[in-house]
């Protein structure tokens, strides 16, 4: 059935950026809609890993007790065993950043968080 909406921004697509423009806009008081083609966001292509610069605009928004409250694992060192040589590869660790590691966590639980945010303020829609 055709539904008709009246707003001044329309995002198209609900990936990474679509949503968080729709929230940054929603919040500073945008009337914003946010179209995404599909009903969820569980998608193949969706990685898993979200890194430090990444926590730190979540930061930056006052949202990262929320996020960080979402299922995940921490990654900072990564070492492998090459032929009997054991490598140390990274250290994130060693990064000047609140957060250094990489969290491991289905993108779509990102975007879904960003949804429940987003839908905080009065004019943001899936
Ligand atoms: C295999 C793979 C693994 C990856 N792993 C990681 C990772 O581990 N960590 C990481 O940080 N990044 C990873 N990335 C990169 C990350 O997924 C992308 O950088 C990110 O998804 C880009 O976000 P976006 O919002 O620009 O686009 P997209 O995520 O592609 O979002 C675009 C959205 O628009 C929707 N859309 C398209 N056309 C329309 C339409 N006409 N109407 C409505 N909606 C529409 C799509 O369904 C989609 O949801 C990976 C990418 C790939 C391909």
């Amino acid at each position: 059935m055709a539904q008709s909406m009246k707003v001044r921004c329309c995002i198209v697509g609900g990936g990474p950026a679509g949503m968080v423009l729709g929230y940054l806009l929603g919040r500073a008081g945008v009337d914003v809609v946010v179209l995404e083609k599909h009903a969820d966001f569980f998608r193949d292509f969706r990685g898993d890993t979200v890194h430090p610069s990444t926590m730190e605009v979540m930061d930056e928004l006052g949202l990262i007790d929320g996020f960080l409250k979402l299922p995940h694992q921490r990654l900072q060192r990564l070492e492998g065993d090459f032929a009997g040589t054991r490598v140390h590869v990274a250290d994130l660790g060693r990064l000047k950043t609140k957060y250094p590691y990489i969290a491991f966590m289905p993108q779509w639980d990102f975007l879904n968080f960003l949804v429940e945010v987003g839908s905080q303020h009065p004019v943001m829609s899936e």
